[in-house]
């Protein structure tokens, strides 16, 4: 007799993805999920990965470990092609396609540089684990060049700029202030600080236009507390390798840009032939299934869910990717028992930032906001209640701790690869 059991094809291992495989773990369904990668990726600690302050393990999670404990779900790994809705079959490079019963689309966004010059080839952009080891290792290949030839600090070899004015541009600069003054201090001596220039540079009148004023105002002190130039009203122009040109026409020597600015749902999404939204996203009803295909449903950041509550599109955060994976994973399983499903009801965290040791901000959905030690302390609680699993909780505190003890970043090292050599 065939198997009457129907499959669930989860495309995207992120926070949306791995939500809903969890949620249907007690279906009586064959959950399939395939991502380009065989890890989950945290892309909050991003930048502490970046800046040495946690491991790889401690941002990136097997996807087989994942979900070894889930008897009806598997794992592939390998890059989506084509998924083509009407014949309900998803293509893949290096796997034979797969057909499913139930489709959850969760691939994510990715980086757009909005036609900056050089932006494409020269940028760092902060959205893959690649990304932030590669920021990692030029940071430190940087400095030991210009520990090796002196000359190099005046061509800008040490100085970063940072693009955008939203979290990942604050938190990353932030952080990578705190890795220059505190770490790279004593790790080179003799190398002029005062050189070593972390500019963040903001299109907009503000950063964190999407905070209240106050918090606003406190991120750009912290910010500057840490030495880091906050540049309002700019926007880059153009990036070479070593200079980064402004539309003022002021050129900044750095042989650093990290792209922190702009991020359109994933390219994928352009073949399925449906009318996309701001920045190619996919919109969604309540029950987050796309429009005309039912058993389709899009979630994460890809998606663009309107909040019940306030009759706006849900930002692009980890709290609303997971909540609404774990919806779809829901309503599958009611689906396939037979039970009445629920609408999408986003329980919403609060927005908030890290900015460095001991100063964040928070805005609550009510408008009430904390900033300081209250606030990174409200920041990790949520975070950690996101990472995936109690080993990884484990392994940012201790990782945390270590660093609020002794400023200590345990990861600044460069594992050299055979693109290196
Ligand atoms: C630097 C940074 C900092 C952030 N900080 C915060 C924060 O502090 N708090 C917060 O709440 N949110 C934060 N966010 C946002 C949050 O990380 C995202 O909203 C969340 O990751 C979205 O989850 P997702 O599952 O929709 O997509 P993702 O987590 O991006 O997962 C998509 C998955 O799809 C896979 N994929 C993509 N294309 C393909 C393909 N063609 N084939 C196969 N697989 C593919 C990817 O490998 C990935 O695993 C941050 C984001 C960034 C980039």
């Amino acid at each position: 007799m065939p198997d009457a059991r129907q499959r669930v094809l989860i495309l995207g291992g992120g926070f949306a993805g791995v939500g809903a495989t969890k949620e249907l773990r007690k279906a009586d369904v064959d959950v399939v999920l395939v991502d380009r990668h065989d890890y989950h990726t945290f892309q909050p600690l991003l930048y502490q990965l970046a800046t040495g302050l946690l491991e790889t393990t401690a941002v990136g999670h097997s996807l087989r470990d994942l979900v070894k404990d889930q008897d009806n779900a598997t794992v592939h790994q390998a890059p989506v092609t084509r998924i083509d809705v009407d014949a309900k079959e998803v293509s893949f490079e290096g796997l034979d396609p797969i057909a499913y019963d139930y489709l959850v689309l969760a691939l994510g966004a990715q980086v757009t540089f909005f036609g900056t010059e050089g932006a494409a080839e020269h940028a760092f952009p902060m959205y893959t684990l690649a990304d932030a080891v590669r920021l990692k290792n030029h940071l430190l290949d940087r400095w030991e060049a210009a520990d090796k030839d002196g000359g190099l600090v005046d061509d800008g070899a040490l100085t970063v700029v940072v693009v955008g004015g939203g979290p990942t541009g604050v938190e990353t600069a932030g952080a990578v202030a705190e890795l220059y003054r505190n770490n790279f201090d004593r790790d080179y001596p003799d190398l002029p600080q005062e050189k070593a220039r972390v500019v963040l540079v903001e299109a907009g009148d503000e950063i964190f236009a999407m905070f209240k004023p106050n918090l606003r105002e406190y991120a750009k002190d912290a910010l500057e507390q840490r030495t880091v130039e906050v540049v309002t009203g700019a926007r880059v122009q153009s990036v070479a390798p070593t200079r980064v040109t402004l539309a003022s026409g002021e050129v900044i020597p750095a042989h650093t840009l990290v792209w922190g600015a702009g991020l359109q749902g994933n390219a994928l999404v352009g073949s399925l032939g449906i009318e996309l939204q701001r920045g190619n996203r996919i919109a969604v009803g309540p029950d987050l299934e796309l429009q005309g295909y039912p058993g389709v449903f899009v979630v994460g950041d890809v998606a663009a869910i309107t909040d019940s509550k306030t009759e706006q599109v849900l930002p692009q955060l980890g709290s609303v990717a997971l909540q609404s994976g774990e919806h779809a994973g829901d309503t599958i399983a009611r689906r396939v028992a037979g039970k009445k499903e629920k609408p999408f009801k986003y329980r919403d965290k609060g927005t908030m930032a890290a900015i460095g040791r001991h100063a964040a901000v928070v805005q609550m959905l009510g408008g009430k906001t904390m900033k300081g030690h209250k606030a990174q302390f409200a920041w990790r609680t949520v975070h950690l209640a996101l990472l995936p699993t109690n080993e990884d909780r484990a392994k940012a505190i201790v990782d945390w701790a270590g660093s609020e003890l002794t400023h200590q970043r345990v990861g600044r090292i460069h594992v050299e690869t055979d693109e290196d050599n």
